[in-house]
Formats: structure tokens, sequence, C-alpha cells
């Protein structure tokens, strides 16, 4: 480990070359602000460029389409239904990034946008590919920026938030650390908004239940997850051995300060074995297939059999599959190899 400035030892996982930075959208709009806060926006990218001079290679993951376009076409509140929503994100994206673009440009980072949904990563190929574009982005030094495409995103392939999308673009670039920018200082051990005594947990290793169960939800109307899903996002990122930290993104020079000092935020350490890339595609990003009788998912996994012909054969013998179906390519409907159990 390294020291901070003040002494103490700092955690490996803050000194990750490749980092993912998840903007909320409560970061870069409030419900009285006008669309884009650009001051708050701009000294993101000031900070992202000194990352980046400093040897770090950075993943952006934006929120603030649906809030930015909301605020445009006079939207009181958040929209509301799906096309609504998906109107408000059509405007909003393009003024994110050009908002984005033109901070970034002056300080002489090139930017690129990537829109993603749930569907585009349930192939493996798709994934792959998507991989090898941040890949080249990285590669030539451009700044990638990340958000849902929300335009085309039913709520059957939705990622739903980008705490969760933000975890799975950790993944694909193998980054050490995600660094969610919220609107509160990390996890507290009580509601902050209710208790006053309410005390910032620091750091967490693994997510023990008694953790997971202080996630609240967020107070702002145009923000999507509040920390629940920022709970979530973990659990996927512990699986794959990364790392998160939850720091307030208003903070004057957090990033820098999080990153520099390690006294920022709730830093959550993955504990136990991670999942190899492929099981890990698997058990995080693939859409859930299998569930129990009660409609919960229990795992994922690659089926070698169509939904119709599962019906038909569940519950029977393998030798009774040739009778039912009228042949018979696998012995199993999802191989152990291709199935992981979700906890
Ligand atoms: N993709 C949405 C947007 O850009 C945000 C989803 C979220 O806040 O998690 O507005």
């Amino acid at each position: 480990m390294n020291s901070s400035p003040s002494g103490k030892r700092m955690e490996p996982a803050l000194a990750s070359r490749r980092v993912v930075i998840k903007v909320g959208s409560s970061v870069l709009t409030a419900p009285d602000e006008e669309g884009v806060n650009r001051r708050v926006l701009g000294r993101i990218a000031s900070q992202v460029a000194e990352l980046r001079r400093a040897g770090r290679e950075v993943v952006l993951v934006s929120s603030g389409a649906i809030a930015a376009g909301s605020k445009r076409m006079g939207v009181q509140g958040a929209p509301k239904g799906m096309p609504e929503r998906q109107a408000a994100a059509a405007v909003g994206q393009p003024i994110l990034m050009e908002a984005y673009g033109r901070a970034f440009r002056r300080r002489g980072v090139e930017t690129a946008q990537l829109l993603l949904t749930h569907a585009d990563l349930d192939l493996r190929i798709r994934f792959l590919n998507a991989c090898n574009t941040f890949e080249a982005l990285l590669a030539r030094g451009v700044l990638p920026i990340v958000n849902e495409n929300d335009t085309v995103s039913v709520e059957e392939i939705r990622f739903g938030d980008n705490d969760t999308l933000a975890a799975l673009v950790a993944q694909m670039v193998k980054a050490g650390l995600v660094i969610i920018l919220s609107d509160v200082e990390g996890l507290y051990d009580a509601d902050p908004r209710r208790n006053p005594s309410a005390r910032l947990i620091r750091r967490v290793e693994g997510l023990p239940a008694e953790v997971a169960e202080k996630a609240g939800t967020s107070a702002n109307p145009l923000a999507h997850g509040g920390m629940v899903t920022k709970v979530r996002a973990v659990k996927v990122l512990n699986r794959m051995g990364i790392a998160t930290l939850i720091v307030r993104g208003r903070t004057p020079n957090i990033l820098l300060r999080a990153l520099g000092r390690g006294e920022e935020g709730t830093l959550f350490i993955p504990n136990g074995a991670p999942l190899r890339a492929r099981k890990g595609w698997i058990g995080t990003t693939v859409i859930p297939r299998l569930r129990d009788p009660k409609g919960r998912p229990v795992a994922r996994g690659l089926a070698n059999y169509g939904a119709e012909e599962v019906n038909r054969i569940a519950g029977r013998h393998t030798g009774e599959i040739v009778a039912i179906l009228g042949g018979k390519d696998y012995d199993e409907v999802v191989h152990r190899d291709n199935l992981v159990l979700l906890d």
C-alpha cells in the first residue's frame, strides 16, 4: 500500500490505473437549476483531465440526458411514462454531450459518445465488440462517455439505471475501480436526511447484508437510483473483483482528493474469488433466464433450448428428449460451464 499525505496507508484499489467514473443526474442538475449545470460539469472535466495527465485511463458513464431534456422541453418534475422519458432523453443526450465536448476540448481532451442497451451486451459477440471499441478509444487517448441508449431501451432490455451500466462498463474495460459521483457523501449507518447523528461508513469489505439494508432511495425526482441501485452495482462489481467508491460529486476537487488522500466517501472492497471474464459476463450481463417458482431470478445461463422446448421437456428425463422434441442436440438445458448462480 502507498501512504497518503496524512500518513495513512492507501488502499491499492485507489491506485488503479483504469477507472470508471459514474456521474449521477443529481450531480449535473438539481431541481431548481437550468438543464445541465456547466460549472459543475466543468469542474468534473478539469479533474478528469488532471487524472489523465497523471497517467490514469478514465471512462465516464454519465446520466443527465433525461433531466436535461425534460427541462429543455419544460416538463415539470420527472417525465411520466416510457415514451415521455425516451423523448426527454432524445432531446437531452445531445445537450449533455455538447456540454461535455466543450468542457473537455477546452482542456485538450477528445470525447466519444457510446450509447448502450442491455440487449447489445446480451450477445457475447456484441459484448466483445463493444470491449474492443473501448480499447481502441482508450489506446488513442479519447475519453469514452457512456449512457444508456434510452430512446430505444424498452423495459425488457433496459439496464434501468446508470449505476448498473457503470458496473458492466467497468467489467468491459477491466477497470480496477468505479467511482460513483452522487448527491450524498457515501453510505451512512442510518438515513442522514432523517437522522442527524447518522455516520458515514468509510470502508466496507464484501457486502454484508446489514450494510446493504442501509440503502435508501434518492430525494431528487430527476435522479434515478438512490443508494439501492448503487448497492446493487457494488454487488456486481464485487463478483468481478472491482472496487467501488461512492463520493459526493459536487464537493470541490472530490476526485483528486479521493484518489490522492484516500479519505473520502465509502470504499467497497471486493472479497472472495472474482468470476473469470466469460463467467462474469454470464453472471452479471446476460439477461436472467432462470427463475424459481415465485419468479425470482436464481441464476443466469446460456440456454441450449428455447422457452417453448423447455416447457415441453421440463421435469422429464434426458432419455425422453428425442421422443418429445423429435431430436436432441444437448443433454442439458443449461450446461454448468454456462451457468452462474445468483446470490
Ligand atoms: N440514462 C438516464 C439519463 O441519462 C439516467 C439513468 C440514471 O440516472 O441512472 O438521464
